[in-house]
């Protein structure tokens, strides 16, 4: 297959275009790297199979014949879209609505990287697909959830009214090699600052959960969908809950660091809990997490390590 993939160049997108290329198709990447890396995909500067467009996908482009296209881009950590809304609102509506309009002209498969943000502040828990969510529509993460939303919905109605072929994840909290540094995410920022021994900084009272999924797990499960059949969502994530302090003692734990913890104020509409049912992935894909949180820190020392270095570099010069 030839495989259009947007967003390659981020973080789960450049490690779906290694597995992809690991199975044996082509694959064409196009990303504006709004905040993205090309730091991500140097390794494939040599691979014949493996092709990179410069390319807002908010505008339309022709990328040839394709077979299937996976539609990762859009800024993901809170505070790159709080600092990139209009762009976030524009990749989910006008980005979504293009990329589909190449499926349907390529008879192509699509795929759809959505997430559990669409639950919002779950009044449920744990979240089933089958959850319509509590979201804020008008607050400061509006800009993704709702992008989000009609990215869904967009992908629903190609279906119903085009027959498009379509699949739709819901991608939860993940985390490893190639997490940006800077993007303020949990686990990159409690990674960078334990080992730069600065004080851990945890939001509020530390008691809001999140589930974290170490990221060859997400990518096994995101690409089992894709060789299936099923149409409505699916979580692919960790059902392992943890607070935001047991985070906090884990990153310790794993790097050996000394930090302390600094408590700051919760950021607005910050979700109290977040742990998703995967009864339908273990059913459907016979697919489920292997590496639990210690472990898959551990994984990613190396990398935050070598991450945190280089920005010290950086800053120096
Ligand atoms: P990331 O920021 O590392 O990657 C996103 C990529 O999209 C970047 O390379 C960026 O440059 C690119 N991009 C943004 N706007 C674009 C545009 N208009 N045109 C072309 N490229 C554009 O984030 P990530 O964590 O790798 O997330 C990838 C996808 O997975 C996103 O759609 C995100 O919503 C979804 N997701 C991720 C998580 C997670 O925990 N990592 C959780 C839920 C959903
Ligand atoms: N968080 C924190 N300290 C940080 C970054 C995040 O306590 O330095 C909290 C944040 O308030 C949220 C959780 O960790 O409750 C996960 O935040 P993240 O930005 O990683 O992703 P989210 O799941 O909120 O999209």
């Amino acid at each position: 297959m030839r495989v259009l993939l947007t967003g390659g160049a981020g973080f789960l997108g450049s490690h779906l275009c290694d597995a992809i290329l690991a199975d044996g198709h082509l694959v064409v990447c196009a990303d504006n790297l709004l905040t993205g890396r090309s730091e991500n995909l140097v390794h494939l500067s040599h691979e014949p199979r493996f092709e990179f467009l410069q390319q807002d996908v908010c505008h339309t482009f022709d990328p040839g014949k394709i077979d299937y296209v996976f539609h990762f881009a859009s800024p993901a950590s809170p505070v790159d879209y709080h600092e990139h809304g209009i762009e976030t609102l524009q990749v989910g509506s006008t980005g979504t609505i293009n990329c589909l309009e190449l499926a349907k002209k390529c008879n192509a498969k699509f795929l759809l990287a959505s997430t559990s943000e669409c639950y919002g502040d779950p009044l449920e828990h744990p979240q089933k697909e089958s959850y319509w969510g509590h979201v804020n529509p008008i607050g400061p993460r509006s800009v993704y959830d709702e992008a989000k939303r009609f990215a869904e919905a967009a992908t629903m109605a190609y279906r119903r009214y085009h027959h498009v072929d379509t699949r739709i994840v819901r991608i939860f909290n993940t985390y490893g090699p190639r997490l940006q540094i800077n993007d303020g995410r949990v686990i990159s920022n409690f990674m960078k600052q334990a080992l730069l021994g600065e004080p851990l900084t945890v939001y509020g009272d530390g008691l809001q959960t999140r589930s974290f999924c170490f990221v060859s797990d997400e990518i096994e499960g995101i690409l089992a969908l894709s060789r299936a059949t099923e149409h409505l969502p699916v979580n692919i994530g960790n059902p392992h809950e943890f607070t935001i302090l047991e985070c906090a003692r884990l990153v310790l734990q794993s790097t050996g660091s000394r930090s302390t913890v600094r408590f700051e104020p919760l950021p607005q509409d910050d979700p109290r809990q977040r742990r998703p049912d995967i009864t339908k992935a273990r059913a459907l894909l016979g697919w489920e997490p292997k590496i639990d949180l210690l472990t898959g820190l551990q994984l990613s020392l190396e990398y935050f390590r070598a991450a945190v270095q280089s920005r010290d570099i950086e800053a120096q010069t």
